[in-house]
């Protein structure tokens, strides 16, 4: 035995590395230990310079307990603080914010003699994976400390009790309702984190998919429903649809910057802006969560401009100089362009709607505005589209209605009542035009694809759509 050749008690650091979810008591359980210690001997703590939660130079847990912290921005930066004082004990919060390789600065700092705790998340619910630092960390440490949050999901179904779930938690996921844009963004508490258990985590991917989260909470206000097809099945007698055609059979608005997204690469900074060869259907997922749009009377389209598209790579040197209504400009020439219609999906509402047409449940007046100053005598391109699908049909007819450069023309709903006084459902994704049509006739139902951001009367029937696979062959009678 050579035990005596070191001093063991004196010399041998050590590594702790403390890993949990957010609000598990990490920090709380770091500052407890930083304490004691202090108590007996000077020791020092640090934070990652990303971390500006709650304050920019002290280290706050959950519950408000505060230390002084050096903040650095590298693991290594601990040296120069090292030093110039004779420390023996460091403590690390936010260990996962370091870069992955940390391990080995930590692990030659235990060999030293210096006792190193440190604690940081241990899942990276933005990637999918656990996060590499607090890994690789945890795998070298002399004592590996997991701690457990309890699971705050609260059952949605459940109103009567509001039974939170309060499992061990072991992951954390995002909760707001946009999408964290940037670095700093991902920062935050309570205000935007939930820890939950392994039942009740949703991966981030998921979680992006909106209209679908938006879904089961909008539904017990507003009545989003899944299906028009399973809503309208069982009707007794052959039901008089109204539908409009953009937003509702075939996808205009995100069609639209989906193909200048294509056509010019990353140079606006819009929240659903997506990088070259992404697919349409994920597109037109995270278009409609953000998507800031305008109704008139006769229809509806988005307002991005420059200002608020044009992303700050400008301000880097870099020279996209885009004038000022380029992008309308371009998104308007997208728009006219001959194979517009040819090259756009049917939404899942136009397939449902089919399904109801050949089983002789529906009859639809197709009724879409159109602008007389682009178009002389209806939009060709829609009536070519619709001669090929719906027009197939019997029980289909298409109505273009025109409007001209004031805005002036017969409103839809004016049209509806003048014409069809005998309608049963709208189908249209421009509130205005449906508020118009419930004054005008009260037993009608307004229907509208559900879109996050276009905001109904209370009265409309939402129905959830997204892209099917729906071909023209398929309108076809059986
Ligand atoms: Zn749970």
């Amino acid at each position: 035995m050579e035990i005596s050749r070191v001093n063991s008690k004196e010399k041998i650091g050590y590594l702790k590395v403390i890993v949990g979810a957010m609000f598990a008591g990490k920090t709380t359980f770091l500052i407890n230990e930083f304490n004691s210690i202090k108590t007996c001997r000077p020791c020092l703590l640090f934070k990652p310079e990303l971390d500006t939660r709650y304050s920019q130079k002290e280290i706050v847990s959950h519950n408000q307990e505060k230390v002084k912290a050096f903040v650095i921005r590298n693991i290594s930066d601990i040296e120069s603080h090292l030093l110039s004082h004779n420390f023996k004990d460091i403590f690390i919060d936010e260990l996962h914010f370091f870069s992955p390789d940390s391990y080995v600065y930590l692990e030659e700092l235990a060999k030293r003699g210096i006792k190193v705790v440190a604690s940081g998340l241990d899942w990276n619910h933005f990637q999918e994976k656990p996060f590499e630092t607090t890994a690789n960390c945890l795998i070298i440490a002399d004592y590996p400390v997991k701690l457990f949050a309890k699971c705050d999901y609260k059952a949605e179904d459940n109103i009567i009790t509001d039974r939170i779930c309060n499992n061990k938690a072991t992951r954390t996921m995002w909760q707001p309702k946009w999408l964290p844009k940037n670095k700093e963004d991902y920062v935050g508490g309570k205000d935007k984190y939930i820890s939950v258990c392994r039942d009740h985590y949703v991966p981030f991917f998921e979680l992006t998919k909106m209209p679908e989260r938006y879904e089961k909470k909008e539904a017990k206000k507003t009545g989003v429903v899944n299906c028009l097809y399973n809503h309208f099945k069982n009707t007794p007698k052959k039901l008089k649809f109204v539908c409009d055609w953009d937003e509702v059979i075939q996808p205009l608005e995100p069609k639209v910057y989906y193909e200048l997204s294509e056509r010019e690469g990353a140079y606006y900074d819009a929240p659903w802006w997506k990088p070259n060869g992404t697919k349409f259907e994920e597109f037109f997922r995270d278009f409609w969560p953000n998507a800031p749009i305008y109704f008139s009377d006769y229809g509806s389209h988005s307002i991005y401009t420059d200002e608020s598209m044009v992303k700050s790579c400008l301000n880097e040197g870099n020279s996209f100089a885009l004038g000022t209504r380029s992008i309308k400009n371009k998104t308007n020439k997208i728009k006219s362009e001959p194979n517009f219609y040819e090259n756009s999906p049917f939404l899942t509402l136009a397939k449902e709607l089919l399904k109801l047409i050949k089983e002789n449940k529906a009859e639809v007046i197709f009724l879409s505005a159109y602008d007389k100053r682009v178009f002389a005598d209806g939009d060709p391109r829609k009536k070519k589209i619709f001669s090929e699908t719906f027009g197939k049909f019997p029980n289909c007819s298409l109505n273009l209605l025109g409007f001209d450069s004031e805005g002036k023309g017969q409103s839809k709903s004016e049209w509806i009542k003048e014409n069809v006084p005998d309608c049963e459902v709208v189908i249209d994704d421009n509130p205005n035009i449906l508020n118009s049509v419930i004054e005008n006739n009260e037993k009608i139902i307004p229907v509208a694809p559900f879109y996050p951001t276009i905001k109904h009367h209370k009265k409309v029937l939402l129905i959830k759509t997204s892209l099917s696979d729906l071909k023209k062959e398929d309108f076809h009678h059986e």
